[in-house]
């Protein structure tokens, strides 16, 4: 029999549902694992076993009672560290909110509790949510399970480790320009981007407005489709959040891809993606022709300009959300002799490398006279960006590439290099200029035995077909290989 870590949400709510097991066992089982492994993997900032352990009794306590229990009643869940929790410190992977507990929830933190989850702990994340591997965290960066010399991606690294890794079966990131699906490929677990404003982001700690979506990450594909809607539906509280009443993802999800239309996107068989990665890929194309996907390359001739157009809009949002971290309210204060030279002390303490980099482009780009060079072509690109998908669309149902276009890299090998940094983000980057959803599911390992993802895109609102494309495709090709811990 399988041990507690390695069931997945559905089994669990399944057991605990029918009486086989408690939720207080799968909450123990799961800190456990999380105390075991922490030390090696460090996926979270704040581990939170106290709260897991009253959210499993609670649980329990209305089995008893002989009520209906909620869809994911007594599920681990490890939620990024950007996201608001009551009274549990809530950091952003950032020194400047060392010491910040928040006094309010998140609508999804909320959302997520109703649904019968359990907060294992807060996951670790680069700094802000900015970058590629989570080596950005002021908390020390999260080791990839597969391989403890890797990262694991990011900036949600937390997260997909935490879940490739048993610590959780579902886990919560955010994804700005590709924060959930690259670490879920770079980890070998399922990772999507909802449509933009189909999550609420009340109490989401912002870095680009225009952009930041929260999503889910499980191991399985029907779990995802669970979480996603624990989480999905409109919110008051959230201006940009969409009124649509949101779909049962489970319905229809087994309904197969026979007849498809399937864009293989063009502009992502560059060559600087790794062999084993287009070799993995090459595959999927395989599996889905089988299924009876009708597949055929597109070009989307600005794809590859997202990635330049993004590294000017998410700079120039972040330099404006961030410009709140002044000493006055939130987190740190340096002590200084005036008041301007506390708010600069502080921001020069408080944020790292990356974030000081992101603010100086940013404040550079939207500056008077540069504002139309740099920010407003970046509009018109993504405009472009848009118009390209909307085209495609015409001729095809959903649109495929590889999620990333290495396996999980060394720790150390690209921190000192920016640019090869954001090139990770190159394909994903994309669907969060056009809001649109995107998943990234598991599909095998390259030649480095390190797993590869595959990204099924969609147009707006399309959640329920991209995750019945990706269960159609994980259906036949089995479940997703496990790391070795
Ligand atoms: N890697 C990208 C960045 O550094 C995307 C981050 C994200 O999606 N939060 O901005």
């Amino acid at each position: 029999m399988s041990e507690l870590w390695q069931l997945s949400a559905t089994e669990i709510a399944m057991r605990i549902a029918n009486g086989e097991i408690s939720a207080v066992e799968v909450a123990e089982a799961h800190n456990a694992r999380i105390e075991a492994l922490e030390p090696e993997i460090n996926a979270f900032i704040t581990p939170t076993p106290d709260i897991a352990r009253a959210q499993a009794k609670a649980i329990d306590e209305r089995r008893a009672t002989g009520a209906p229990l909620p869809p994911l009643a007594g599920v681990p869940l490890a939620l990024k560290d950007v996201i608001c929790v009551d009274g549990v410190r809530t950091t952003a992977g950032s020194r400047i909110l060392d010491a910040y507990v928040p006094p309010y929830s998140g609508t999804v933190v909320h959302m997520l509790a109703d649904a019968g989850t359990l907060l294992v702990g807060k996951a670790n994340m680069d700094e802000f949510a900015m970058g590629s591997s989570t080596e950005n965290s002021a908390y020390g960066v999260t080791k990839n399970p597969w391989d403890l010399a890797r990262v694991p991606g990011g900036s949600s690294g937390g997260s997909a480790a935490a879940v490739a890794a048993g610590m959780a079966p579902i886990g919560i990131g955010t994804d700005t320009g590709g924060s959930i699906r690259q670490p879920a490929s770079l980890c070998g677990v399922v990772g999507m981007k909802p449509t933009y404003g189909r999550v609420s982001r009340y109490g989401l700690i912002a870095f680009a407005s225009s952009l930041d979506q929260i999503g889910p990450f499980a191991r399985n594909v029907r779990d995802t489709a669970l979480l996603l809607n624990a989480i999905a539906g409109h919110d008051p509280k959230d201006s940009t959040s969409i009124p649509d009443p949101v779909p049962q993802y489970l319905d229809g999800l087994d309904a197969g891809i026979d007849g498809l239309r399937i864009g293989i996107v063009k502009e992502s068989l560059s060559e600087g993606t790794q062999p084993g990665v287009a070799g993995r890929f090459k595959d999927a194309i395989e599996t889905l022709t089988s299924l009876g996907g009708e597949v055929e390359e597109v070009s989307l001739p600005s794809f590859a300009h997202a990635l330049s157009a993004y590294y000017l809009i998410a700079p120039a949002e972040c330099s404006s959300n961030l410009a709140r971290y002044d000493g006055v309210r939130y987190g740190m204060r340096a002590d200084a002799p005036t008041v301007s030279e506390m708010n600069a002390r502080t921001r020069a303490q408080g944020f790292g490398d990356e974030v000081k980099r992101r603010v100086m482009l940013g404040t550079y780009a939207l500056s008077a006279g540069y504002y139309d060079a740099y920010y407003g072509k970046a509009q018109k690109v993504r405009t472009l960006v848009i118009r390209d998908f909307d085209e495609a669309y015409q001729k095809f149902d959903i649109l495929v590439s590889p999620t990333s276009p290495t396996t999980a890299f060394k720790i150390g090998e690209k921190a000192d290099d920016p640019l090869a940094m954001y090139l990770n983000d190159l394909f994903t980057i994309p669907s969060n200029l056009a809001g649109a959803p995107a998943i990234s599911i598991p599909c095998g390992l390259a030649e480095d035995g390190l797993p590869v993802g595959l990204q099924i895109m969609g147009p707006l609102l399309s959640e329920s077909l991209l995750l019945r494309a990706a269960f159609a495709y994980e259906s036949a090709r089995g479940p997703a290989e496990r790391p070795p811990l």
